[in-house]
């Protein structure tokens, strides 16, 4: 059985935590979960080959941003859909795959 987020919470601007119902607790960047999105756009976009070296990526003005997250919503029982700052909306991410992804962290306050 897949644990259950109990609490997620925005940590910093742009670092989500999340609780789960097994006691793990994971922090993640939302710029990782930006350039992990699952949507097929992203999917293609990873396995398009590297620009040339002497090609510039062109960041649009929302890319210069700091990215965040715009809301983050239950998606049938087992996913989230997370709405970036950058108005990217379509990544749907399982539970499964969001406790492979982020950094556990200790829950002890230290005090
Ligand atoms: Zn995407």
């Amino acid at each position: 059985m897949t644990p259950q987020p109990v609490e997620l919470r925005l940590v910093a601007e742009d670092r989500l935590q999340i609780v789960w119902s097994d006691g793990e607790k994971r922090q993640y960047a939302v710029r990782e979960l930006r350039e992990k999105c699952p949507c097929a756009t992203c999917r293609e976009r990873r396995q398009a080959p590297p620009p040339p070296p002497t090609e510039l990526a062109v960041l649009s003005p929302a890319e210069t941003q700091p990215l965040r997250i715009a809301s983050m919503q239950p998606t049938g029982r087992y996913a989230y859909a997370i709405h970036f700052s950058d108005g990217h909306d379509t990544g749907i991410f399982t539970l499964e795959s969001l406790r492979t992804l982020g950094e556990a962290v200790d829950s002890g306050g230290g005090g």
